[in-house]
């Protein structure tokens, strides 16, 4: 185990753990903005620098692991002026209009600007605007809100796995690409699948849902739900984001099969039928002779079903009968489904398409 002292918290961790980390156990919160606890850190955004006595560098906290006898200062004069000057380095390439954007009040940047008092960058230049990728259908990519944390990049290369995004140029003149964009490709026919998990991961209003404009919300008016997908047989766990009654969108959890992450379905789609107009709401049984629906209660709709099932299977036995369950239920509606198929039906010929 390694023993030191943080902001005058002594602290006992094992070898190997990271200044961010050991910090945190002390409940000490260090600021960051390229750090993601489920990606491998990357020190590039210089916000968590700390003060290591005797170290006449300041070091990056999320990737330096804390040694035996460190005596570590998260919060110093000169700790919190270098965070200064790092967020006005930030916002020299930044148009920020806040009001008007997408992540205002949920932005990482925002809040440690306010929380540096850094409201314009000295540094500023008067930066040409560079267009907005509006190709995916699902997302917008506005690069003059990105501050190259690269949470997106690595999101998409080291947990979802599809390596879509890029980074562009060197140096000053870094930016987040796709592959080809000199052919005209943005993210909408890149090898992007829309699974939106870069977006979650974005910190400022670089990356935002396009269902945010449509029914524009800010984090501070919604409600969450927890609940699980209900578009496959995954299970991911999800927390619907419900503003007057109305769910605007969908945030992962930590779910055992998900651990933070969705697919494009579940991000994007699996709720839209909750309000969508094309909805059936009550049961229609159809007229054989006209073809026309009608409307009818539960208990005729039941009713009617269980007599044509009980005549096919009287006729010609259980096994002209089955039952397929939809992966999309829950276990014990599926349960059910298959009991009811063995002791109504008499047949075994039961299955569920829970293949994914
Ligand atoms: S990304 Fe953040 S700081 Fe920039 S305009 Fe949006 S809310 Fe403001
Ligand atoms: S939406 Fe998914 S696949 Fe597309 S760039 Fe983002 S993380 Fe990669
Ligand atoms: S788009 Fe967002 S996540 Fe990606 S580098 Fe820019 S600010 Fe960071």
């Amino acid at each position: 185990m390694i023993h030191a002292i943080i902001d005058g918290i002594s602290v006992e961790v094992e070898e190997g753990t990271t200044i961010l980390s050991a910090a945190e156990t002390a409940g000490i919160k260090i600021p960051t903005l390229c750090y993601l606890k489920n990606l491998a850190p990357d020190g590039s955004c210089r916000m968590c620098v700390v003060e290591i006595e005797g170290n006449p560098k300041l070091q990056t906290a999320c990737s330096t692991p804390i040694a035996e006898g460190n005596v570590i200062l998260t919060n110093s004069e000169k700790v919190r002026s270098t965070r200064k000057f790092v967020l006005e380095l930030l916002m020299t390439k930044h148009d920020a209009h806040c009001f008007s954007c997408a992540q205002n009040g949920a932005c990482e940047l925002q809040s440690l600007c306010m929380e540096y008092g850094v409201e314009e960058s000295p540094l500023a230049e008067t930066m040409e605007k560079q267009p907005i990728d509006d190709s995916n259908e699902f997302f917008t990519f506005d690069p003059n809100l990105c501050i190259m944390c690269r949470r997106c990049q690595r999101t998409c290369e080291q947990i979802s796995g599809r390596g879509a995004i890029t980074v562009q140029n060197r140096g000053y003149n870094s930016k987040i690409g796709v592959a080809f964009e000199e052919l005209g490709h943005g993210f909408g026919n890149s090898d992007c699948e829309s699974c939106g998990n870069c977006v979650e991961a974005c910190p400022t209003g670089a990356l935002s849902k396009k269902g945010a404009k449509q029914h524009p919300y800010r984090m501070t008016e919604v409600t969450r739900v927890r609940t699980t997908c209900p578009h496959c047989a995954v299970g991911c766990q999800y927390d619907l984001l419900v503003k007057n009654g109305r769910i605007v969108g969908t945030e992962a959890a930590d779910g055992p099969t998900n651990h933070g992450m969705l697919c494009v379905k579940g991000r994007f789609a699996s709720y839209n039928f909750v309000h969508s107009e094309d909805r059936l709401t009550d049961p229609l049984i159809k007229n054989r002779e006209t073809g026309e629906f009608r409307k009818a209660s539960w208990d005729e709709a039941l009713d009617l079903i269980a007599e044509k099932f009980t005549a096919i299977r009287d006729e010609f036995g259980g096994d002209a009968l089955a039952g397929f369950a939809c992966s999309r239920s829950t276990n014990e509606d599926i349960y059910m489904l298959q009991k009811m198929v063995r002791t109504a039906f008499k047949t075994n010929n039961t299955d569920n398409c829970a293949r994914v």
